[in-house]
């Protein structure tokens, strides 16, 4: 199969489909992978790299999209890749249809085969290609409300883990599955004292398991939330209810209550955030300040992290990629139902139930 990795063009977005060791893999198959220049030149790739590993270097990306039979990128196509897209062309990709319609009407008259990241599942239920963000993002949490407690960004001033005859920071993490349990193990890591709370009884057994006694576990009910908040230095949200917007389960009041100088990194805000105070910010201006309580409520986290969470969702697509690849679309979605969960737009025709709804489209 002919593969082509486009630069991606959102702005500030560093991340790409394939690193150099994926293109390896595909080569080695005797597949030809075509990378855009300067493609993976922002997180340390270069082009010397993906020829080393046998790609073929193309100048632009529409030389690129007019050779290639698959198309492997990291964010959903910006309207002029959507043009470029053509009858019978695989995208693989983040796709993120359900609030987008141009997109959506976009590809689906491309008559692309799409496949999006986000809804392809695996065997427990869970969705593989949406865990390396959440492990990056929760672990990342972590880091930037340490740096939110800081004096200089209007925080109480308070370091993480303390110091021998000094108490350390209280961590509060609410919502105790990939985000929550990660930024967990690196705010143990770090020696603070840390509390997750979760209305799911399964997922607090399944952290006292691994836990063992360093994190306090608690049932996450509106009193236990309330408790726990007003004495909290750092709190992380991490809650996700399945197809539906974060529920606001930390309330203005509560934040009128917090510690001044107390943190909130609100991490579901890309769900619409866990907390009534958050809106959505950017890298380059990542916090603001309300009844001083610093929010940090950015809704890319791993972008600021673009190597690390490059090399780990390339770990998890690439079994797909060379599946799609050896296969051809066809075959492959048929072979497997979780990577037929992904198959979003298949030419011409919505085959997403949640996107179709979305947008009262025919499915
Ligand atoms: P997950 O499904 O693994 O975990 C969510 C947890 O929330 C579950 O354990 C669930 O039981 C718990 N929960 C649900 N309702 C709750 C409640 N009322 N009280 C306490 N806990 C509750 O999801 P995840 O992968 O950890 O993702 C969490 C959120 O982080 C999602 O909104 C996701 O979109 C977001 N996210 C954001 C970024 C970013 O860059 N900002 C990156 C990755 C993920």
């Amino acid at each position: 199969m002919i593969i082509g990795v486009p630069k991606e063009i959102k702005n500030h977005e560093y991340r790409v489909g394939m690193i150099p060791s994926s293109v390896r893999e595909l080569t080695a198959r005797n597949h030809t992978v075509f990378v855009q220049s300067g493609a993976g030149n922002g997180i340390g790739f270069a082009d010397t790299d993906y020829l080393a590993v046998g790609a073929e270097i193309l100048p632009t990306a529409a030389e690129l999209f007019a050779k290639a039979e698959m198309i492997v990128k990291v964010k959903e196509p910006q309207p002029v890749e959507c043009a470029m897209l053509r009858p019978g062309q695989t995208l693989f990709t983040y796709l993120h249809l359900a609030p987008d319609l141009s997109q959506t009407q976009a590809l689906l008259h491309s008559g692309a085969i799409c496949i999006a990241y986000e809804t392809v599942t695996d065997k427990q239920g869970g969705l593989p290609l949406l865990a390396p963000m959440s492990e990056v993002a929760g672990r990342m949490s972590i880091q930037a409300g340490a740096m939110a407690l800081e004096k200089s960004r209007g925080g109480s001033g308070i370091l993480l883990g303390g110091v021998p005859g000094v108490e350390p920071a209280k961590v509060v993490i609410i919502g105790g599955g990939v985000v929550g349990s990660n930024a967990a193990r690196m705010a143990i890591g770090l020696r603070a004292d840390v509390t997750i709370l979760d209305n799911n009884i399964d997922t607090l057994r399944r952290l006292d398991n691994e836990f063992q006694g360093s994190a306090n576990l608690v049932y996450s009910n509106s009193e236990n939330l309330a408790r726990h908040l007003l004495t909290a230095d750092l709190v992380i949200g991490g809650v996700l209810v399945p197809g539906a917007t974060a529920p606001k389960l930390v309330t203005r009041e509560h934040i009128a209550r917090m510690k001044a100088g107390s943190a909130i990194v609100d991490v579901a805000i890309d769900q619409g955030g866990c907390v009534a105070t958050s809106h959505p910010t950017t890298h380059q201006d990542p916090t603001f300040i309300v009844d001083g309580v610093v929010h940090y409520c950015v809704a890319n986290m791993p972008g600021a992290v673009a190597r690390t969470a490059t090399v780990a969702l390339n770990n998890a697509t690439l079994p797909f990629i060379i599946k799609l690849a050896q296969q051809g679309y066809r075959q492959a979605l048929l072979t497997d139902p979780h990577l037929l969960h992904g198959l979003n737009v298949m030419a011409g025709r919505l085959t997403c139930q949640e996107v179709a709804t979305a947008h009262q489209l025919p499915y």
